[in-house]
């Protein structure tokens, strides 16, 4: 059994019969007229979501924000007739890596 990534909603997953998980419309509340329909198990993980997959060219704008000034973005998520409205920030997270020396 192989581990394969959704086409729809390009999760990685190991279930044979993977169901995609629920959509949900979001934007930043200082820029309404932007939407992204985010696929997430619920809208915490959609605004989450949301933040990373409107970073497409890795200019880390939420992270650096909220490093520098302590800022947060307001992200909104549709759930339903209501808006939930998040603050989303970001933090650093330091990955090591190791490679064997060649002689
Ligand atoms: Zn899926």
């Amino acid at each position: 059994m192989s581990r394969y990534k959704c086409q729809i909603c390009h999760e990685y997953t190991w279930a044979a019969r993977h169901v995609c998980p629920p959509t949900w419309e979001c934007y930043e509340a200082d820029d309404p007229e932007e939407r992204t329909t985010i696929y997430a198990r619920d809208a915490e993980q959609a605004a989450e979501k949301y933040a990373e997959q409107t970073d497409p060219e890795n200019e880390y704008n939420i992270m650096e924000a909220s490093t520098r000034d302590n800022e947060e973005s307001e992200i909104v998520v549709l759930a339903d007739d209501k808006e939930e409205r998040f603050l989303v920030s970001a933090e650093i997270v330091y990955q090591y890596s190791a490679r064997l020396k060649d002689d």
